[in-house]
């Protein structure tokens, strides 16, 4: 590099010197060479009193046991830019996302497609309205809901602003670990025949889940060429509901990122996000052990930083020949349902908020129904968008609760040696089960408000993006 500068200043000397040219007009100074990267995050915790996500029922927070964060990751080769922000949050809207992509195109040029703006899915964090129209009828009017909502693309817009000042040479390595004992999948067939959701711990009449787990822990880790550690992105397929309460939480991403800091440097940023795991969480049926609560939440944090430690090993260097960002519009069709049922699921809705009003399914199935209603036969937008760096790191970027069978399809089709799915990116539309789960029905299937085949759609969408990138 030294040398190089050298012989540059030598031979622009020699030219000059010998007068042979007019003076060239001034360009614009060329990308330094060689991939750069920024990391920052920006805190996002909501106010006391705010409505928390993730459930049935309205609950206010009474405090915070960890703040949550929009954390970003900026990466730069030859003068292209993408950026990565993971918030700690259940989702993020569509309107949202379009709002940070916005502010943070006029602040730093990085343009959308190469935007990748995900929800950790933290169910211990705050309810953002607009999602759908249970989300609405949850806070209506509240103010402090709406004063939230109102200024989150700037404090994730701001994230990527500090990360892309901070801009400076990296090296790039990637692996992917491998963790078995956290993840359960949360359907199972059941001796009557049906496929039960999250039955119970000890059911007698659970049969076998479902369907698969994904083990994998992929690890992307970003280093100055002195070896300061700069950030580390994991990934790993498993619901983020451990915490519970009333406290906001980053859930078991905060026992994680605080013990690799702790282990690399404080500075360095953990990003972690959210793997296919639609049908994924961390209950084990087979005993009686409880499993919510902060302990549960950094039993199961210390596990994954354990194995990301394992990973750190064994990384290999990526070429960061180029960095590519591609993302499309697939349309998904709508979930079925009858019109005449509309009656019976607006005073199921009606009975929304009130403590064992109507049975938790109904609700669901409710819900739906309305939000499937109200598309008038529009179809669901869902944005897939791929991030790639050099030949052997792929970014997907999924916008719902992604069935592990897909992200696993999307892996095994993709031709880069690490391709990291992330869920509930760039909006979300709900559950995306794959196409055997919808005849088996359970909650997922109730929730979901795309039919049959739409999660097959986005694999192959996905495949595609990858494969033109990775030509
Ligand atoms: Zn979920």
């Amino acid at each position: 590099m030294l040398r190089t500068l050298g012989v540059l200043l030598f031979s622009a000397a020699l030219a000059r010197g010998a007068g042979l040219q007019p003076a060239a007009p001034q360009a614009k100074p060329p990308a330094p060479p060689g991939l750069r990267a920024g990391a920052a995050a920006v805190k996002i915790t909501p106010p006391m009193g705010m409505p928390m996500a993730g459930y049935y029922y309205n609950r206010g927070a009474e405090g915070v046991h960890d703040d949550l964060m929009a954390k970003a990751l900026v990466l730069e080769k030859d003068g292209v830019k993408a950026a990565l922000v993971a918030c700690d949050l259940a989702s993020v809207s569509r309107p949202i996302v379009e709002e940070a992509r916005k502010l943070i195109q006029e602040q730093t040029g990085i343009p959308a497609e190469r935007v990748m703006i995900s929800a950790t899915h933290a169910h211990t964090g705050p309810v953002l309205l607009g999602r759908t129209s249970r989300d609405d009828m949850a806070v209506g009017m509240l103010d402090i809901a709406r004063k939230y909502v109102a200024n989150l693309p700037g404090l994730i817009a701001d994230s990527v602003r500090q990360a892309h000042a901070r801009l400076e040479p990296v090296r790039a390595a990637a692996a992917t670990g491998r963790e078995e004992s956290l993840a359960f999948n949360r359907r199972f067939f059941m001796k009557d025949g049906s496929v039960g959701w999250n039955p119970g711990k000890l059911n007698p009449n659970i049969v076998r889940p479902a369907g698969p787990i994904d083990p994998d822990v992929p690890v992307a880790y970003f280093e100055t060429p002195d070896g300061r550690p700069l950030a580390t992105c994991v990934n790993y397929a498993m619901h983020l509901d451990t915490v519970g309460g009333q406290h906001f939480s980053a859930d078991y991403p905060y026992t994680l990122s605080t013990l690799l800091a702790r282990v690399k440097t404080p500075q360095m940023l953990t990003l972690f996000t959210m793997g296919a795991s639609g049908n994924i969480n961390h209950i084990d049926v087979s005993t009686k052990k409880p499993q919510k609560g902060h302990e549960e939440a950094a039993r199961i944090g210390t596990v994954l930083a354990g194995e990301v430690l394992k990973t750190y090993t064994r990384l290999s260097a990526i070429e960061p020949a180029a960095l590519k960002a591609r993302s499309e519009i697939v349309r998904l069709p709508l979930a079925e349902f009858n019109p005449a049922d509309l009656t019976k699921a607006r005073q199921l809705a009606a009975l929304y908020g009130k403590p064992n009003a109507a049975p938790f399914m109904d609700l669901v199935w409710a819900f739906k129904l309305i939000d499937v209603s109200g598309r008038e036969g529009k179809p669901i937008e869902a944005e897939v968008q791929v991030i790639a760096l050099g030949g052997d790191l792929a970014w997907v970027a999924l916008p719902g609760e992604i069935f592990v069978e897909l992200g696993q399809a999307i892996k095994q089709a993709s031709p880069f040696a690490h391709t990291i799915v992330t869920s509930l990116a760039n909006g979300s539309i709900g559950y995306v089960p794959n196409r055997k789960a919808y005849p088996e029905g359970a909650y997922e299937v109730v929730s979901a408000r795309c039919a049959a085949g739409s999660g097959e759609m986005l694999v192959e969408a996905a495949t595609r993006l990858l494969k033109e990138l990775h030509k």
